[in-house]
């Protein structure tokens, strides 16, 4: 069995609660080696800490979403770095721009998501990027800040092939969700289809984002996307790509190693 990673999920979100332990379960034996958790905001990232110190294959990510900024506090950065410096392994995300969410604050967002991804970068940690309908602030804020030397994630790409480009140009990644095995998404499974498939990774972003009825295995009530979908999001992108399965996993595993992989301070610095 290939080893499959879901580079961006919310395991440890309380809509997960009553499923939580039986997938924590079986999720490993479904042949998961690791996950990013991303906590995305002051009262969730407790949550993802706990987590971590008890599943092992969980990588704890620390960040305060775009969604969630209107309710951050004062300290937030202050509470932020200390989850980053005191939980072993901890990454960064969930960061981004969206302009699709109702009263946005693009400007406060903004100041958000840079001060956040320039954190990820002077770490050089890996870093989870979410963008909706904000791509033009997006392109903004990745030419005017300094990347991570590793690169970056941007989960669940929904923006066009003919910027793909550029954004691989920045050291992008680029993970597929099942929500995209709608028919309505015919264009994001293009971008996949074209994309260098040194950067592709895969992912569920579970409770959220999930496949089409009729083509979800993990059904849950309220239509919420269950972390075993992992399974069906490779199948989906294998048939994308038009590769076989195991080639897509070998690929993702390599890619997803090379993503995370701990990076070590030269001798000089
Ligand atoms: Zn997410």
């Amino acid at each position: 069995m290939n080893p499959l990673f879901d580079a961006h999920n919310h395991l440890h979100n309380p809509r997960l609660d009553g499923i939580r332990e039986s997938a924590v379960a079986s999720l490993a034996s479904q042949g998961l080696r690791a996950a990013v958790v991303n906590g995305t905001s002051e009262s969730d990232w407790p949550l993802v800490e706990a987590l971590s110190k008890r599943v092992p294959w969980v990588i704890p990510s620390f960040g305060l979403h775009p969604w969630k900024v209107p309710a951050r506090s004062a300290a937030w950065r202050e509470t932020l770095l200390g989850f980053l410096e005191n939980v072993s392994g901890a990454v960064v995300g969930e960061i981004g721009l969206d302009r699709w969410i109702e009263g946005h604050d693009i400007a406060a967002q903004t100041e958000c998501f840079e001060w956040q991804l320039t954190l990820a970068t002077e770490r050089n940690l890996p870093v989870s990027i979410h963008c909706i309908q904000a791509w033009g602030a997006l392109w903004d804020s990745l030419k005017r800040c300094p990347l991570p030397a590793r690169g970056f994630l941007i989960h669940a790409y929904g923006g066009s092939a003919e910027m793909l480009p550029g954004f691989v140009r920045l050291g992008a990644y680029f993970s597929f969700s099942p929500y995209f095995l709608h028919p309505r998404k015919a264009a994001q499974r293009e971008a996949f289809a074209a994309m260098p498939k040194e950067r592709i990774l895969v992912e569920t972003d579970a409770p959220d984002l999930a496949p089409p009825t009729e083509r979800n295995p993990n059904p849950l009530p309220g239509g919420l996307n269950h972390p075993a979908n992992i399974v069906l999001s490779y199948e989906g992108l294998a048939d994308v790509r038009g590769i076989p399965l195991d080639e897509l996993a070998a690929q993702v595993a390599e890619n997803f190693r090379r993503w995370t992989a701990t990076s070590f301070p030269s001798a000089c610095e």
